[in-house]
């Protein structure tokens, strides 16, 4: 973490922002954007639309989001004038949708193997972390990419949202593309400071005390004392975390 950066106006970290962003669009061809709904996420959003004409926008879907993340990206994604591309492991949540355990033997090979990586032969959703979290996001986000042949994908990402972030890069290379992350500098008040002055519409959900927006089942209300703004995330317990990070899990998930 660069306490230079982190410490600079918001008017200078948005010009540093747009600085990575028009780096980013002059060495990648392919260009997306993670949106989660949430308000890091809608703030990088609103940055790329300035600097970047031509990208897609994606959404990891799992199945268990609340309805107003759902229908508020439904809302954002009217305004914007790019494709809408939604990761889904339809295998996964087809197999969730029955109920119960998921049995590796009645999923996919690329889920079965995916499984076997991590050694588990079957999981319940929410309840086991590491294979649904493995599955219903990291694998559909990284299978996403891999089709549409992504070399740049963008996310909002900051380095004080917690320590696994701290040591991150505006641009970090990964295995087949490099993520880049335009508001790492930026803190929890820059985003509502960003949002208030540009009046830009956000999820409701922030308004009855929900401070990080992740899937119904792993998401509680987190006062605003709380030392962490992703308190409420239930799957961030830390072995697991580091686990899931090791396999690839995107940081905004
Ligand atoms: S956050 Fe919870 S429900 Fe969502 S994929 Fe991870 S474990 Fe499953």
């Amino acid at each position: 973490m660069d306490e230079e950066l982190y410490n600079l106006d918001l008017d200078k970290k948005v010009e540093k922002s747009k600085e990575v962003l028009k780096e980013a669009k002059d060495r990648y061809d392919n260009i997306t954007v993670g949106f989660t709904g949430g308000k890091d996420s809608l703030t990088t959003l609103e940055l790329v639309k300035d600097v970047i004409d031509d990208f897609k926008v994606v959404f990891v879907d799992t199945g268990q989001h609340f309805d107003e993340v759902y229908s508020f990206i439904d809302e954002v994604m009217e305004d914007i004038d790019a494709e809408r591309i939604d990761a889904i492991n339809t295998n996964v949540l087809e197999n969730v949708r029955k109920g119960g355990v998921v049995k590796k033997d009645d999923l996919n090979d690329l889920n079965q193997k995916e499984l076997e990586k991590i050694d588990w032969e079957e999981f319940t959703l929410a309840d086991d972390r590491e294979p649904c979290c493995h599955l219903l996001k990291t694998v559909a986000f990284q299978q996403t990419l891999n089709d549409l042949d992504v070399d740049g994908h963008v996310n909002g990402i900051r380095w004080d949202e917690q320590d696994s972030r701290r040591n991150e890069n505006y641009f970090s290379e990964r295995e087949t593309h490099t993520r880049v992350h335009p508001i790492l500098h930026w803190s929890e008040d820059d985003v509502w400071s960003y949002i208030q002055r540009n009046g830009i519409q956000y999820n409701p959900m922030y308004d009855r005390g929900y401070r990080s927006l992740g899937c119904k089942p792993c998401t509680n209300k987190v006062s605003t004392d709380a030392e962490s703004e992703r308190t409420g995330r239930a799957q961030d317990k830390e072995k697991v975390m580091e686990r899931l990070r090791a396999l690839g899990y995107m940081a905004i998930f």
